[in-house]
Formats: structure tokens, C-alpha cells, sequence
């Protein structure tokens, strides 16, 4: 029996052994009222049944005894008859049933397009061919194709499936996984007698009356209702929308659902949602689903298709996770999970929901993740021994002794290049913790047996640099020609990439540096062993396949100074091996920061000056190349001439953006280093990498425009030497809640504090840049800050990897579909 009817018999019962006295529910028995309503709706009891309990509950203290015993045994009477498992019942109590499905019920309601509503056609859809051909009896039931057209379900005709496939949804898979963007809680069903200005609610009453009239000398129109149920009467009222008279008659059931106005001292709703409550309670009196739409698609229809393909469809799924994985890790089932996250029965089963489905999403991301780990580590690499005499030689030869953060790292990368595996390496280290010096080290170890090695940076001015440091440490004594180290960029001249394209591939050429076209330029090599990408999150994954592509199984070393939260470099980097330097070389001064208000921006000034006499430098960093007329955000050119000509007249002030020309930032750059300007006015193009130890004032403008992690990248531009260096915030606002994000900044130096933050404020796709933020969208309902989740899937995948790593298990098999069908929409290497 329905809870709710099981519930009722027993206050009835207890109301018949106290003698009808009206005592079994504290306050009387109409209270039970008060949840009972929403409770039996929900339990799909027939309307006229609640309306009945309803009538005989609010008139029972009232009457007498006798009265009393009299219309509770006539109402159960009437329930009983109209309820079958209330008759059959009073012993067994009987799971809770199902809402009636679709096709149970006796006509399809026609849709706003006039094509029939969406359910089940007569044949079911085809099958997937993979299944047909399983072996018989494996899985008992056969799955349903996912990846069949939305045409094949009833009442979805081209037209619909046209609209339909705006939204991006052409299979059922599609739109059984198109989940809504928010729900409206609608669940608590409250009396019009008890209703409170200002709440949002659902009521159900009988029309009383529906009108509709002109205003305005006709230009618009009113349409007012007023229903009523039992406890009180509400007026509704509707602009514009003169049809709903038509469509509402009096004597009819509604349920509304909407925000309670006033008017005229009087509880009133404006435009509420409403239905004949006959339609299945779908928009109205439960938690309501609410969609991403685009142009011409109505809520109410697409929620009302979306349930019909959801509730049938659903439970027939056959669940992609194995019972022992599901088990383990207390999942809901697939079904009910998708049952449930369209129309959930309560928050907590839509939380269960979510939870189950964001698991699924992080499960696939680690069992790609493995599989990739092990196809990796099943090639061979090229061995190359690292003789200790010869290494000592080179650190020697180095201006200042390794931290042991480097020389732990330096180990871990002798140790890979002699494992006969490719390495596949995350260099992870804060801004300014010594990255380069260990690359260029790793690829010594690579020419030293002639073979050749690839650096690639995400800027031209970062591989310029790069070029000059390793040409430094590589040439004269450490053995390489001028001539066989090479930069490569976008604006390398056309005689000049000719040449490294020839010495490349000829292999005179040992080492080139460059930016992304390294990768766009036909370059070929004669023998490339090492692969090098510095701010590795900069790059998407591809631009990394492709440059490893140049060579054969080619050792891999990625940097970082992007501070990986443990749970992000575990779900996707979960294929490197990682090497994380914890250390600053030694010298090294806390970096003092400070948030300042706009007004105190002479403060800034005036530390600027003094440090300038001191022969520093100082950057001073802007959000934007030009002023724009539709932001009062400061810019670099303007604020570059007044600087110049009003604040700093005696100084010398170079300008540097992205906008310049290649060549033009060289030359910028090579000024600032050789100290021919004072300060340095730039965009962030000198967010990563650019090393100018002699700088220690960073101030930023508009500060509050940059993520966490970003600004901890600008401010690691200073702090390089042993010099005290300053970092200095001016939030163009004074907006208390940024200016409390930015006193982070003020607490800590510690880059992985400032990233925890970062992510938990502004998601992941600030560290994994831009590009890479493909995963985060891959990702709709698991969030990358959800540690726990994480660590419970990677687990999951673990294990199932130990147990079916090829899953070729015949259980497994609607898994490796559905990873395929995962990694498929995303992408192929996360390396
Ligand atoms: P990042 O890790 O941010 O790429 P860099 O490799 O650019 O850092 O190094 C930052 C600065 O520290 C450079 O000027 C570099 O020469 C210097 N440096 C690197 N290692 C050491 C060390 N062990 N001792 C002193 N200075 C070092
Ligand atoms: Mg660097």
C-alpha cells in the first residue's frame, strides 16, 4: 500500500480506538493535512481519493462521535475501492509502486507542435550490433542502443527531432545525458490558509472563476483566476497570455506554482506555472527540472518530452559499471541515477544521483588516464647512460651548487633515461625554484650521445630566453658549437628556418628552442630523444602529441611552476611519473605583498623610486594593451606616456605587450635585462618564465582582474635574486569581497595555498590553461575539487584495471563502450 494511505489507516485506527474524540493527531485530525496532500499526489494516488480526504479531514471536528465514525469507515470505504492495493492490503505493506508508466496511461497529452508527446513506439529501438553478436545469456537483458536516433521513439517526429537537435541532442543517449542546468524545489506543498508573502510554493485548488479582459484600450490583456482549496482562496493573474482563460475552466483541478505577491493587502500570484494537476504533476508540486533552452524551445515542452524518454527509457538501461564496482563504491544504479537527476523525489536522491554520475565521469578520465600510463610504459625508449663523473663535471661547471630539490629532480630524470622505457615526466616546481637549469642538464645528457633535443615554450620571449641560457650553459667548455643550438620562432626569418629545417634534419643541429612552431613548421629530425615543454599547462595536449611525434618514443620532460592541487595531478596527470621540487635556491627572500587602494598609489610610487636609486627594477603590469570605451580598466600604452611624462620623468620606462612584433619584445626584453630602462610597463606577456633577477617591485594594476594563480606567476617575476623584492596589488574597485581574495596574495608565498584557493574560487581551467580546460568540460557533473570523489574512483579504476585492464571480460564489455564512447567526445592523449 501507498505510504501515504498506510499512514492515514493507522490514524484512523488510532482515532477508532480513542473513541473518535478527535485526539489521534495533536491539534486535531485536519492537520494531518497540512503534508498529507503533497505526500499522497507524490504517491500518485487518484486526485479524487485527495480531494475526498481532503473534504472529510476539514469538516471532521465539527462533527460528532458519531458523525465522525461514520465518515472515516464511508471514506475508506471510497478508498478501497478506488485504491486496489488499500483493499488487498492492511496486512502486507507492499513496496511503494511506481508512478503509472507512460503507456499506462489512457491518452498521450498532444504537445504545444501537435506532433503526440514522446513515449515508446510499438517496436522498440534497434540494437546495438556488439550485443546481438554477444554470446547468449551473458547479460540477460540486452542493452538499449544509446546511440539511436531520436526519431525511433513515439511522438518524435522530424520536426521535433529538428528542434531537438538545436539543443544538440540526436540520440537517446543525448538526451537522457542532457542534464538540467537547476532545479526548482517545488516539493512542499502547502494550504492557501498558510501561505506567506514572498515564498516560493506550489498550492493546489479548484477554479473558482478565470477571466480574461483587455487593457489598455486593448493593447494588452489580463488574465485573472481564483482558485481555492478548502483553506483559502488566491488570485492569479496572467499579462498577455488571454488563452489561459480558455484553457482553465471552473471546477477544475489546478496545482500553481510560483512566488506569493501582494495586491490590495490581498496574498496574490503573478504569471505562475500551472497545470490541470490530471497531466502528472510534471512542472509543478515536485522538484522541477529546469533546462538549458535556446530560441523557440519551451521549458514546458522539452520537460515534458525529457520525462517521457527519461522514464522509459532509464530503467531499461543496462548499468556500464560492473556490480562490483558499484558496490564498492555505494553507487546508484545507472537508471535510477538518470531517473533521478532529471526528476528527482527529494534532494537527497537527486545528491545520490549527481554523486553517481560525476563518479562515472572522473572513473573514465583514471581509466583512460591508466591505459595511457601503460601504453606508454610498454615502448621502448632509447637507453642513455649518465656516467657520475661526467655529471659532477657539469654541475661543477655551473654558476652556483644545485638545491636538492634540482638534484633530486636531476636523479629522477638519470634514472629514466637509462630504464629502456620513454620518460614521461611532470617537472613541477614554484615560479623561480630553478626548472631551467635541470632541462638543460637533461639535455646535455641527450647530446652527449649525439642525439637531439626539442625545447618548447609558450612565448617567444620565454624561448628567447630559454635559447640564450642554454647556449651559456651548453657551448665552450660543455662541448657544443654556437652552431648547433638553434632558435625557432613564428618570426624566425624564412632563410633562417630553411638552415635549422636542413640542420635538423641532417643532424648538425643538436638542440632547438622555439615556440609552438616548432610544431607548425614541416621540421623533420635526424634523431630526436628528448622532448621538453616548459609551462607545459600552456600547451593543449595535442600540441604536445604532435612534438613528440617528431621523433620515435622520444623521452618526455614537462614543466610546470602551475602548482597542481593533488587531486588535479592525480586525475590528469595521472600518466606522468611527477618530480616536484619543494625548494628555492638558497638566498632567496620572502617576497613582501601588499594590497593597496587606489589612492595610495603614490605609496607604490615612492618604493619605485627608492628602489630604482638602489639600482633595481621595477615592473608594472597592466590589464590591457589600449583603453577601451567599454571598460575604465587601465591600460599599458596611455598609462605608459603618463608615467613617462608625469610620474617618473627622470627615468627611463620601457612598454612591452603582445601586440609588438616579435623582434620589438627581443628588444624591449634585452633593454630591461641590461638594465637600459628603469621600469618595465607591460601586460601580463611577462606572466611566465621571463627571469630578471635585478627586478624586485612587481606592482600590478587592476589586480583584482587576475586569478590567484595568475597573479603569483606575475609576482614570481621578482624575488629571483638575493634582493628584498616588493609586490604590490591595486585593485581597481573596492569591492570588499575581491579585496579579501586578494589579501591571499599577502598571507602566503606558498604557490600550492594560493592554487587550493584558486580552484575551490574559479574551477580548475586556470590551471589547466585554457586549452587543456577541455577536460573541465568533458566534466559536467564531477567537479575537480571534489578530492574525495577523486580519490573514491581512482580506486574504483584501480582496481578494475588490475582485474580487466583490456576489459575484455564479457561483463566489462558495455564498459569499453561506454569509455570509448567517453574518450571518443574528448580526446585521445593526455600526455
Ligand atoms: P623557474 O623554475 O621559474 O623556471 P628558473 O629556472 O628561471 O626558474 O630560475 C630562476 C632563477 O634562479 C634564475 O635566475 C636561475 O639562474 C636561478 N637559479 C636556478 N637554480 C639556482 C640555484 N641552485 N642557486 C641559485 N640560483 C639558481
Ligand atoms: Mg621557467
Amino acid at each position: 500500500m501507498q505510504p501515504s494511505l498506510e499512514k492515514l489507516r493507522k490514524f484512523f485506527r488510532l482515532e477508532h480506538e480513542n473513541g473518535y474524540a478527535d485526539s489521534a493527531v495533536i491539534g486535531g485530525l485536519a492537520r494531518v493535512l497540512d503534508f498529507w496532500e503533497g505526500e499522497a499526489r507524490n504517491d500518485g494516488l487518484p486526485e479524487e481519493i485527495v480531494q475526498a480526504v481532503a473534504a472529510t479531514l476539514r469538516g471532521y471536528a465539527e462533527q460528532t462521535p458519531e458523525g465522525r465514525a461514520e465518515a472515516l469507515k464511508s471514506l475508506w470505504k471510497q478508498i478501497q475501492e478506488k485504491v486496489p492495493e488499500a483493499a488487498a492490503a492492511s496486512k502486507s505493506s507492499a513496496p511503494r509502486p511506481r508512478r503509472p508508466a507512460p503507456e499506462a496511461r489512457p491518452s498521450q497529452p498532444k504537445t504545444e507542435e501537435g506532433e503526440q508527446a514522446p513515449g515508446p513506439k510499438a517496436a522498440p529501438p534497434p540494437r546495438p550490433g556488439r550485443a546481438e553478436s554477444a554470446p547468449g545469456g551473458v547479460t540477460s537483458q540486452r542493452p538499449i542502443a544509446l546511440n539511436a536516433s531520436l526519431t525511433v521513439l513515439s511522438g518524435i517526429g522530424p520536426r521535433h527531432a529538428q528542434t531537438l537537435a538545436k539543443l544538440g541532442l540526436h540520440t537517446l543517449g543525448d538526451m537522457l545525458y542532457y542534464f538540467p542546468r537547476r532545479y526548482d524545489d517545488y516539493s512542499q506543498l502547502k494550504p492557501i490558509h498558510r501561505l506567506w508573502y514572498g515564498e516560493e510554493v506550489t498550492v493546489i485548488g479548484t477554479v473558482q472563476m478565470a477571466t480574461s479582459r483587455p487593457v489598455r484600450g486593448g493593447a494588452s490583456s489580463i488574465t485573472e483566476a481564483i482558485i481555492n482549496d478548502g483553506t483559502a482562496s488566491l488570485r492569479l493573474t496572467w499579462f498577455n497570455q488571454p488563452w489561459i482563460a480558455n484553457n482553465i475552466k471552473v471546477g477544475d483541478a489546478i496545482s500553481v506554482s510560483g512566488k506569493v505577491d501582494q495586491y490590495l493587502g490581498r496574498l496574490v500570484m503573478n504569471s505562475p506555472d500551472w497545470e490541470s494537476i490530471e497531466t502528472d504533476n510534471l512542472h509543478t508540486n515536485r522538484i522541477v527540472p529546469i533546462y538549458p533552452l535556446t530560441a523557440n524551445i519551451g521549458q514546458k515542452w522539452l520537460r515534458k518530452t525529457i520525462h517521457q524518454v527519461v522514464t522509459y527509457w532509464a530503467p531499461k538501461l543496462t548499468d556500464h559499471l560492473p556490480a562490483e564496482t558499484r558496490d564498492a563504491a555505494s553507487l546508484l544504479d545507472l537508471g535510477t541515477a538518470l531517473v533521478q537527476v532529471h526528476y528527482p523525489d527529494s534532494q537527497e536522491s537527486l545528491a545520490q544521483a549527481r554523486h553517481r554520475l560525476a563518479f562515472d565521469e572522473i572513473f573514465f578520465l583514471q581509466m583512460g588516464v591508466l591505459r595511457q600510463k601503460r601504453d606508454w610504459q610498454s615502448a621502448v625508449g632509447r637507453i642513455f647512460d649518465v656516467p657520475d663523473e661526467w655529471l659532477n663535471e657539469r654541475v661543477a661547471q655551473l654558476p652556483f651548487p644545485l638545491t636538492n630539490a634540482q638534484k633530486r629532480a636531476v636523479d629522477d630524470i638519470v634514472v629514466d633515461l637509462g630504464s629502456g622505457r620513454p620518460m614521461n615526466r611532470l617537472l613541477q616546481g614554484d615560479v623561480g625554484s630553478g626548472k631551467t637549469v635541470v632541462a638543460a642538464l637533461a639535455a646535455m645528457m641527450i647530446i652527449r650521445s649525439n642525439a637531439q633535443v626539442a625545447l618548447m615554450a609558450p612565448t617567444s620571449i620565454l624561448a628567447e630566453q630559454h635559447y640564450r641560457n642554454l647556449k651559456e650553459l651548453m657551448t665552450g667548455e660543455a662541448g657544443l658549437s654556437e652552431s648547433a643550438i638553434r632558435l625557432l620562432i613564428g618570426d624566425t626569418p624564412e632563410t633562417g628556418k630553411e638552415e635549422i629545417r636542413t640542420g635538423l634534419a641532417n643532424g648538425e643541429i643538436k638542440v632547438v628552442i622555439g615556440t609552438h612552431a616548432l610544431i607548425e613548421d614541416p621540421v623533420t629530425f635526424a634523431n630526436l630523444q628528448l622532448v621538453v615543454v616548459d609551462e607545459q599547462h600552456r600547451f593543449g595536449v595535442e600540441q604536445r602529441a604532435a612534438l613528440r611525434l617528431k621523433g620515435t618514443n622520444p623521452h618526455l620532460l614537462v614543466m610546470t611552476a602551475t602548482p597542481i592541487p593533488r587531486s588535479l595531478a592525480l586525475t590528469v596527470y595521472g600518466d606522468l611519473e611527477l618530480s616536484v621540487m619543494d625548494e628555492m635556491p638558497a638566498g632567496r627572500q620572502e617576497i613582501e605583498t601588499h594590497v593597496l587602494a587606489r589612492r595610495e598609489r603614490e605609496r607604490a610610487y615612492t618604493l619605485i623610486r627608492s628602489q630604482v636609486e638602489a639600482g633595481r627594477q621595477a615592473f608594472i603590469i597592466y590589464p590591457l594593451i589600449e583603453e577601451s570605451e567599454r571598460s575604465d580598466m587601465l591600460a599599458a600604452t596611455a598609462e605608459h606616456i603618463r608615467l613617462k611624462e608625469e610620474v617618473f620623468p627622470g627615468l627611463k620606462i620601457g612598454l612591452l605587450h603582445g601586440r609588438l612584433r616579435p623582434d620589438e619584445k627581443e628588444d624591449v626584453m634585452r633593454k630591461f635585462r641590461e638594465k637600459e630602462y628603469h621600469i618595465l610597463v607591460s601586460t601580463t606577456v611577462v606572466e611566465v618564465g621571463v627571469d630578471i633577477p635585478n627586478a624586485t617591485v612587481m606592482l600590478i594594476e587592476g589586480a583584482n582582474h587576475f586569478g590567484l594563480a595568475q597573479l603569483h606567476q606575475l609576482r614570481g617575476r621578482v624575488g629571483r635574486g638575493s634582493d628584498k623584492s616588493f609586490c604590490l596589488l591595486i585593485p581597481d574597485n573596492e569591492d570588499a569581497v575581491e579585496n579579501e581574495r586578494l589579501s591571499a596574495m599577502a598571507e602566503t608565498n606558498d604557490g600550492f595555498i594560493l592554487a587550493e584557493r584558486d580552484l575551490e574560487q574559479r574551477g580548475p581551467g586556470e590551471f589547466l590553461g585554457t586549452r587543456q580546460s577541455g577536460y573541465a568540460s568533458t566534466l559536467r557533473m564531477a567537479s575537480l575539487t571534489d578530492v574525495k570523489l577523486i580519490e573514491k574512483a581512482r580506486l574504483q579504476a584501480q582496481a578494475l584495471f588490475g582485474r580487466d585492464p583490456n576489459l575484455e571480460a564479457p561483463e566489462n564489455a558495455l564498459l569499453a563502450e561506454a569509455l570509448k564512447r567517453f574518450w571518443d567526445g574528448g580526446k585521445g592523449d593526455v600526455s
